[in-house]
């Protein structure tokens, strides 16, 4: 009899873990306040550019609450450029030439089928743009998927928060990749500026307002939001993995429960950051926001190659 009650309530658990994992609910926010937008005087021939590296696939279902199952979606693994003239940046570095081995590093679980394109290190170099053109590299989070290209430019500064490195350093689940790198010159850099859009405090890269860091740990303790403001007044928020999906901002909706629980998440600072970005949008269009594995968000950015060649 025991065991029989053992038994129901463990089903019971895999029937709601089931619900909360995939049945479509439309997230509920809480209220931002963004204020007014954020000056910013970007300098005449400061230019943006997509560097996708790779893609792999994921049901869409486990892309965001309510997904459906039968829709497989191509992730994208997409570096961006920044051109600035006091020193270009990138955010993220994708795949990079030995992301097999990389992968090999993840738990089983976390590794998908996957497709790796050009590295980078390779795409600068068609471009020619020479790696010491490159003054540092922004991880939107150091998950694999995202710094796997920091291995092939070992001497490209990479710029992480004291929390961030020490995280490495202590090798909290997610930093096993960016961990076994032995090469990386690591600048730290604080949130030391104020408010921006309703984000607490910020840091202005090149003091301009066109590259400004924001805190947002909530997929990850590290993570954080990257706004580009251009000289054409478009601005961008690169929002890393705080939606997998663009509908996780749009409709919105919740990643599943049960990949939230594996990564380890902060589901209130995620909505508040959602909520922050939403009202952002709503209140200055200009904004573009690009989820870094949303294929047509990355896929509107202008293309390094294509554009340069
Ligand atoms: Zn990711």
């Amino acid at each position: 009899m025991k065991l029989k009650v053992v038994i129901l309530s463990t089903a019971s658990i895999a029937v709601l873990a089931a619900a909360f994992t995939f049945v479509p609910v439309t997230l509920a926010l809480p209220p931002a306040q963004v204020g007014s937008l954020p000056p910013a005087t970007p300098p005449a021939g400061m230019s943006i550019y997509a560097l996708p590296t790779g893609e792999y696939e994921a049901r869409a279902s486990l892309a965001f609450r309510g997904g459906p199952w039968s829709e497989v979606r191509r992730f994208a693994s997409t570096a961006v450029l920044i051109t600035h003239p006091k020193g270009n940046v990138l955010i993220d570095a994708g795949f990079g030439r030995r992301v097999d081995e990389h992968m090999r590093l993840i738990p089983a679980l976390q590794r998908s089928p996957h497709k790796a394109l050009v590295a980078v290190a390779d795409q600068l170099r068609a471009a020619s743009i020479p790696i010491n053109k490159i003054a540092a590299i922004i991880p939107t989070h150091v998950h694999w998927d995202h710094i796997s290209g920091i291995d092939d430019l070992p001497d490209v500064p990479v710029l992480v928060t004291a929390a961030g490195k020490r995280s490495i350093d202590l090798g909290v689940v997610g930093t096993e990749v960016i961990k076994s790198f032995r090469n990386i010159k690591y600048q730290l850099y604080a949130f030391e500026d104020g408010e921006y859009l309703g984000f607490p405090s910020s840091h202005d890269v090149w003091g301009d307002g066109s590259i400004v860091i924001v805190p947002a740990p909530g997929h990850t303790s590290d993570s954080v939001v990257v706004f580009v403001a251009l000289p054409s007044g478009v601005r961008y928020a690169l929002i890393g993995d705080l939606v997998w999906q663009s509908e996780g901002f749009n409709l919105p909706a919740e990643k599943p429960w049960m990949l939230r629980r594996l990564i380890g998440e902060n589901d209130q600072a995620v909505h508040m950051d959602i909520a922050r970005l939403r009202a952002a949008v709503q209140k200055y269009p200009q904004i573009k926001v690009i989820p870094a594995h949303d294929m047509s968000a990355t896929s509107s950015l202008p293309g390094l190659l294509n554009t340069l060649q």
